[in-house]
């Protein structure tokens, strides 16, 4: 697959995640460009899509390679935005634990059902 089809391939699968906006101000301007949460400069995940996000040109430019916590709270982005920090959580947490990301994401999804089935039985 060239590059290209392989961006526009990963684009279409953020859309239908997480809406066609900027996941940093929520902005629905046309050029939104693919940005790692993680850099790949400092060993963020290329392809993993937990590690990808939709970003205007803005705050990508401005997110830069800035820590991506001091770049959520010198915006007030957090308050605002619940998705992204819920993935920042998820990368954190792997990391601490020593495990991928992709484990921690099947785990909680296990345990939100676990959750409904109780909820049921109540
Ligand atoms: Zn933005």
């Amino acid at each position: 697959m060239s590059s290209y089809s392989k961006k526009s391939c990963i684009r279409e699968i953020l859309i239908k995640r997480d809406g066609e906006k900027c996941a940093y101000c929520n902005s629905l301007e046309k050029d939104l460009t693919i940005d790692h949460i993680i850099p790949t400069s400092k060993k963020g995940s290329r392809y993993g899509r937990y590690n990808l996000v939709l970003a205007c040109q803005l705050c990508n430019c401005k997110k830069g390679n800035t820590k991506i916590q001091s770049f959520l709270n010198k915006n007030n982005i957090g308050a605002r935005n619940k998705t992204i920090l819920k993935q920042i959580e998820r990368i954190r947490r792997a990391k601490n634990e020593g495990r991928e990301v992709k484990e921690v994401i099947i785990e909680e999804i296990r345990k939100n059902k676990s959750m409904g089935l109780q909820r049921c039985a109540l």
